[in-house]
């Protein structure tokens, strides 16, 4: 019997060369090792050819490649795939991608469930489960990648040759959960991400989404500067604290102080601001003054962008989506201050994979069985991969 065998998914690349150290290999198998997983999607130690036998024997012993199984996968008809992963204990969660033009965008859960519990959103609805460990973030990236490489190839030889090989453009971290609650195991991921040897994106194309937690903006910015994305949904401590309950923790006055902090480290110098919009909750032309004076206030206004988000309504919340014109009133009255204001296009919103909905069972709360029975596209069946 061999102890527990790692997961090379959990480990980070600095993590990932201290491990080989441990296994008495020099610093640059790691590198190799990184770019089997990650670059290649090979998960079998004995494909890994570049490696000395004894090696690949020792790895098949103590370690493993193993991201979340997928219970279930869903086609939008504009093209959104949404992955339902099981991460044991009952707990499952969901990872969509967003084809366009010129980007594939892959939206990662960091946490099963949410405790900071907003108004809006059906994750926090759900409940808090438990922190992802790196292995299952990163996880979620390394299933989507070659999942989606397999589909075209098996789908269409040509448009394969025709494409290049990565399908997955950017990242974010707006799944389910808050990412900066669950501040080293997205980091693990993050640095997975951004390295050479792994999935070499630019810090301008993985972006963390946040309700505010105001200590851990300081800390990514130190650590791991990515885009960042504040869900600020209302321009007043008043009407925020009741959308955002973490706003009661750290009001606005420390979040845009934090948010100015931060866009001195991010990518283009400036922060994201997510606005959803509420029919006679938060969209009135009154609340974009407000929002005005919050971003523009002071000797020093937050380099900013703001991206209005239709709501995307959900069982059980009396909310409902803003009218069209009153998006377009509002985003007017932004950009004639000159704050740079663009309106998001929902998404897969016919397999609830749009912004908020992400609802992936928690633990007791919903079951699974059945939702699973709601899923009308099985994985296997989707593309022949399994
Ligand atoms: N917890 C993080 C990231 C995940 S939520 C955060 O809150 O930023 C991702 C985004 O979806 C956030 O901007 C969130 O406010 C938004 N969202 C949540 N519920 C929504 C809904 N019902 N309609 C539209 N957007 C929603
Ligand atoms: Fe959690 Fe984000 Fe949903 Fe709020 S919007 S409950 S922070 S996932």
């Amino acid at each position: 019997m061999t102890a527990v065998r790692t997961n090379l998914l959990d480990l980070n690349p600095v993590q990932l060369v201290e491990y080989c150290m441990g296994l008495d290999e020099k610093p640059f198998r790691a590198r190799q090792l990184q770019r089997w997983i990650h670059q290649l999607g090979i998960s079998d130690f004995s494909q890994m050819t570049n490696l000395a036998k004894s090696l690949r024997a020792k790895l098949a012993d103590c370690a493993l490649v193993a991201a979340p199984p997928v219970v279930a996968a869903q086609r939008s008809k504009d093209g959104t795939r949404k992955w339902l992963l099981d991460v044991g204990g009952g707990d499952v969660i969901e990872t969509v991608f967003i084809p366009e033009e010129s980007r594939g965008t892959l939206c990662v859960s960091t946490q099963a469930g949410c405790m900071i519990n907003c108004l809006i959103c059906a994750t926090g609805k759900q409940g808090f489960s438990r922190n992802l460990t790196t292995a299952e973030i990163i996880g979620q990236l390394w299933m989507a990648e070659f999942a989606l490489r397999q589909d075209i190839q098996s789908t269409d030889a040509a448009a394969a040759e025709d494409r290049p090989q990565r399908q997955i453009s950017n990242v974010v971290l707006m799944g389910m959960g808050e990412p900066l609650l669950n501040f080293d195991a997205c980091v693990g991921a993050l640095r997975l991400m951004l390295d050479d040897y792994g999935y070499g994106l630019s810090r301008r194309r993985v972006t963390v989404s946040t309700s505010g937690v105001v200590p851990m903006i300081d800390r990514l910015a130190e650590e791991c500067p990515v885009a960042l994305a504040v869900s600020l949904h209302a321009p007043t401590d008043e009407l925020r604290s009741q959308l955002v309950p973490l706003n009661r923790r750290y009001p606005l006055e420390q979040l845009m102080a934090a948010c100015r902090r931060y866009s001195r480290h991010a990518p283009r110098e400036m922060v994201m601001f997510e606005y959803c919009m509420m029919d006679g909750v938060n969209d009135s032309d009154a609340h974009a003054g407000q929002l005005v004076d919050l971003l523009r206030k002071g000797a020093f206004p937050v380099p900013c962008k703001v991206n209005l988000i239709p709501f995307n309504p959900f069982a059980g919340s009396a909310l409902r989506r803003s009218k069209a014109e009153q998006v377009r009133s509002f985003q007017k009255i932004l950009q004639d201050a000159g704050i740079l204001t663009t309106v998001r296009k929902t998404r897969g919103d016919d397999i609830d994979a749009a912004c908020g909905l992400l609802s992936g069972d928690v633990q007791g709360r919903t079951d699974l069985k059945r939702r699973l029975s709601e899923i009308t596209v099985c994985y296997q069946d989707d593309s022949g991969l399994n």
